[in-house]
Order: C-alpha cells, then structure tokens, then sequence
C-alpha cells in the first residue's frame, strides 16, 4: 500500500467506529447503516484505497468525473451511488454505470432512467430527494402532494427498485429537525410499500451520528473519509 493511502484508511477506521458507536447509542444494528464514501473530486487511487480500507460504496456527483473511476475500479465492482444533480441528457449513462440514484426528484427523468436501464438485468435501485427544509436553491420535491404523485409514478417503472428517500440538509436547518421530517415522510410512505422500501439517505461528515439517530441508513461522507475538498 502507497503510503498516501495510510490517511485514507486511518480515516475509514475512525469513521468507522464513530457509525459503530452512533448505533450502539441508538440501539441499532450496524449492518443497518451503510456508509457511502463521497468520492467527488477525488482521484481513482483514492478511491481505490478507501476500498481497500473496507469500504464498498461510493458517491459521486459528476457523471464526467465519475465514469473514469467506474472503470478504474471494474475489478473490485464496488457499488456506485449518483448523488449530484441529473441533468436529463445524462441519463443513459447514470443508468448504465451506477447501481443507486438518490436524486430523483422528477417524474422525466425517472422515465428516461427507467428506459435506459432496460434489458441490464438488474433494477436501478433509486430514492427520491426531498428538500425537507424547502429551500429555493436546492433540488427535491417540496411538497407532500408533489411526494406522492412522483412515489406512484416511479412504481409502475419496472426497471427502477423504489427504495426510499433522500435529503440534503441546508447548513442552517437543525439536523434534527430536518432528519426527523424526512424519516417521517418515509415512515408515513411506509405503510403502503413492501418491503424493498428500506432505504434513507441522509447525514453526511458533519451531522452523521445526528442522522444515525434518527434512522438513517445510508450516510454520504466525504471529508471525513477522504479529509478536506480542494474543490466541488
Ligand atoms: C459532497 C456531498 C456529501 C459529502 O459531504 P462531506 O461534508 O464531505 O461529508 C454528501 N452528500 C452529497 C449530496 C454531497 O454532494
């Protein structure tokens, strides 16, 4: 191992254990929480060192910085999570090369996703974003009305697999609060799915543990794993 991949790893590790000890104190099972290593601006070597610490899903935000990764690691076949902004002419390729989407937040591009995945064998596991915090300068559906409606349209998309919702905090919301109202709209979504409604995404390097306790099951993070962003 190249010795820039030691802070990698020691990084993983204390993430790590800080997810272990966020579910003890909630009292959940760890099997319960994936964490996905944010891997935006980062290079493939990176990445590949991060694997090699243990983790086993990743996050990127740009379709074109992240193809050259998706086949940098073919070998190691880790699961690729898109959690930036989809732009609609990009998603044949969202489709083809990631095994989540947490960012739908419109009934278009969940067609086109739908489409685009046809014939791949496997269903394009996806997540609604919800701008909880209803912030003018963010993606996601803002109302419940607008929830509902995009939640029924993806169902009858036979190749995308609804698994749940997603948020991204604004810096001034109190996580709390923002991690309660969405793990409510999944709770309340709940009763009318199976059992493959099983995900929620929230919770990233600052506000992890927060999120843990309010019953994420994915948390994005990046900083912590992979230290300070020059840019992105
Ligand atoms: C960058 C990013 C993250 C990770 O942020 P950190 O603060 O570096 O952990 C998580 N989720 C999304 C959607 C992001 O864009």
């Amino acid at each position: 191992m190249s010795s820039s991949a030691t802070p990698i790893a020691q990084r993983t590790r204390a993430v790590l254990d800080r997810v272990r000890s966020a579910c003890d104190q909630a009292h959940r099972d760890t099997d319960g929480v994936h964490v996905i290593a944010v891997s935006k601006t980062r290079s493939a070597d990176e990445v590949r060192a991060a694997y090699e610490a243990g983790m086993r899903h990743f996050g990127e935000n740009y379709l074109q910085d992240a193809l050259p990764k998706v086949h940098a690691l073919h070998d190691l076949a880790p699961q690729w999570h898109f959690i930036g902004r989809i732009q609609a002419n990009k998603t044949r390729d969202i489709a083809t090369h990631f095994d989540w989407v947490h960012t739908v937040d419109r009934l278009k591009v969940a067609k086109r996703l739908d489409a685009h995945r046809q014939g791949m064998g496997l269903p394009l596991n996806v997540l609604v974003q919800v701008n909880v915090d209803a912030d003018a300068d963010k993606a996601g559906v803002g109302t419940n009305a607008e929830l509902d409606s995009l939640v029924q349209g993806i169902e009858a998309l036979p190749n995308l697999a609804l698994r749940g919702l997603m948020t991204i905090l604004s810096s001034d919301t109190d996580p709390t609060t923002g991690f309660k109202a969405l793990q409510a709209q999944f709770a309340r979504l709940a009763t009318h799915r199976g059992s493959d409604w099983n995900a929620l995404s929230m919770g990233m390097s600052n506000d992890f543990e927060t999120a843990i306790a309010c019953g994420a099951t994915h948390v994005r993070i990046g900083t912590a794993i992979f230290g300070p962003r020059e840019t992105g």
